[in-house]
């Protein structure tokens, strides 16, 4: 039943379901990501790596303030001060002591250098003088310069292999109050490093110490890193906002992922501490999350999709049987003829078989009406109508054709077939007797039988059908008339 005008368009409704529910799912899902990844971020920009960066940041202070205080010590001591005054005689005194300043406090250096002679007193002894055209002494200078009783420095330390060392420079006086050296500790950036290295472990985070020229200075214990910030792909453009900026939080795209960076000066050593955070590892379980949503919402469609599907096609041809079907026998209607003829027609021209149609109607049927009621009429009629139908072979057709009226269509079936099959339901009906409500009613038939010629339209067909039911009737019911063609 192609043919059928369609109550709606089933794939249109489909696509347009399946649709809307993706798009809905697709929407959620996506939203909820978004709104996940951007929690993540903001809890990383705003309290892990500021967490981070200040615990490190305390860490480094207290490792630094203990040897500030062993300086201050140092400075104020008085047998330092006395052997000064007295002349700087005996070097091995002043080694001792600085040795067990170093033991003591597990230094990495010790050190003394005396404003008169210019000597550097070390552990070990004199280490060398210092000359105001030495640029490895221009930090002697600049602390006897100084307004301030210490500063801290990092400088490769000449008493230790050049290993970049913490160096506190105390500034020392004599009881009177003039300037007559500077002493103080060196401290081993390894420290410091073993720490960041802890950190960043703990923390999966890169952690770093950039100096005023955008140059890392101490890494964690994984150098994978250009020391020239300025090179760094994506942070390298950030760079000098940085530096002028001295604390905040960024953010640059590098090889396609998204880094967080806090950044944090520390004023005591002119350094700017990095603390970063690749986004990508932070949002890879979330994306697995989304990756899963989105699959379940896929499946749940196309569940949904083929269910619809399901519904819709029962729905449909329910419908378009409903629309072919009389309510009251159950038969073919009017409607449904036209197309089934259609069909007939096309298998006709590829096949030619003899195809016969009988026009049926009932006897004096107004009078059964009339004498038993419209309703045992409408039983009577049913009971006609499943006579007829169980005279049919699986290939012929029985349509109500009208009120009483019942049009049979028999294929491969010629005029003489057909005429006996007629013969044999107006034998049946007139031999049956239908029981309605109590009672007995007898009923019989006329029949009109014609062959299709081949070429002639439906209508000129079933005239010729009817003319013989004409005929039956006037040649007194209960018979079948034949109209033979040519006319
Ligand atoms: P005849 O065909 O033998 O000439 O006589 P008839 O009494 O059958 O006359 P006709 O075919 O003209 O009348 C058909 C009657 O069938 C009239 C109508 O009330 C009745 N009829 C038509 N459709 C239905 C129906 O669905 N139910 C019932 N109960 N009666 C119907
Ligand atoms: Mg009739
Ligand atoms: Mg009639």
């Amino acid at each position: 039943m192609t043919h059928q005008p369609r109550l709606f368009d089933r794939r249109r409704l489909l696509l347009l379901v399946s649709f809307l529910l993706f798009a809905g799912f697709f929407a959620t899902t996506l939203f909820g990501y978004y709104v996940s990844k951007q929690a993540i971020r903001d809890a990383i920009i705003d309290q892990d790596l500021p967490l981070t960066s200040s615990n490190i940041y305390s860490e480094i202070q207290k490792d630094l303030v203990r040897p500030v205080l062993i300086a201050s010590t140092m400075a104020s001591d008085t047998f330092l001060r006395d052997w000064v005054l007295q002349g700087e005689q005996n070097v091995s005194e002043m080694a001792r002591y600085l040795d067990e300043i170093k033991k003591r406090y597990g230094a990495f250096s010790s050190f003394f250098v005396s404003e008169k002679s210019g000597i550097y007193y070390t552990s070990a002894g004199v280490l060398k003088r210092v000359a105001q055209v030495e640029p490895r002494d221009a930090w002697y200078y600049r602390v006897r310069a100084m307004q301030e009783d210490y500063e801290i420095n990092v400088d490769p330390d000449l008493a230790n292999q050049d290993a970049l060392t913490i160096f506190i420079n105390y500034r020392v006086h004599d009881f009177s109050g003039n300037y007559i050296g500077v002493t103080g500790v060196g401290l081993t950036v390894d420290a410091v490093r073993h720490l960041i290295g802890e950190y960043q472990q703990r923390f999966k985070r890169t952690i770093y110490f950039v100096d005023g020229q955008g140059k890392v200075v101490i890494f964690g214990n994984r150098v994978d890193r250009d020391p020239n910030l300025r090179a760094a792909a994506g942070l390298g453009e950030l760079v000098e906002r940085i530096l002028k900026d001295k604390s905040g939080s960024y953010q640059y795209q590098a090889n396609g992922d998204n880094h967080i960076l806090n950044v944090n000066y520390l004023p005591e050593l002119k350094w700017y501490l990095f603390v970063e955070q690749n986004e990508e590892p932070a949002l890879a379980e979330i994306r697995q999350t989304l990756y899963v949503n989105l699959g379940i919402s896929l499946v749940v469609t196309l569940v949904v999709l083929f269910l619809t599907h399901l519904a819709l096609s029962r729905y449909q041809k329910r419908m378009e049987e409903l629309a072919a079907t009389d309510k009251l026998t159950g038969l073919l209607n009017r409607q449904a003829f036209t197309i089934f003829f259609d069909k007939l027609v096309a298998e006709y021209r590829r096949e030619p078989r003899p195809t016969s149609a009988l026009l049926v109607d009932l006897d004096h049927f107004k009078e059964i009406n009339d004498s038993h009621g419209h309703l045992s009429g409408d039983r009577v009629l049913q009971g006609v109508a499943q006579l007829l139908q169980d005279g049919l072979r699986e290939s012929d057709i029985a349509v109500r054709w009208g009120g009483e009226e019942f049009l049979l269509v028999l294929r491969a079936c010629d005029l003489a077939e057909a005429r006996r099959i007629a013969e044999k339901l107006r034998q049946d009906i007139d031999e049956h007797v239908f029981a309605v409500a109590d009672k007995k009613i007898r009923v019989t038939i006329s029949i009109g039988v014609a062959e299709y010629d081949g070429s002639e339209l439906p209508d000129q067909w079933i005239n010729r059908a009817d003319r013989g039911l004409y005929s039956a009737k006037n040649g007194g019911r209960n018979r079948v008339g034949v109209v033979l063609f040519p006319d």
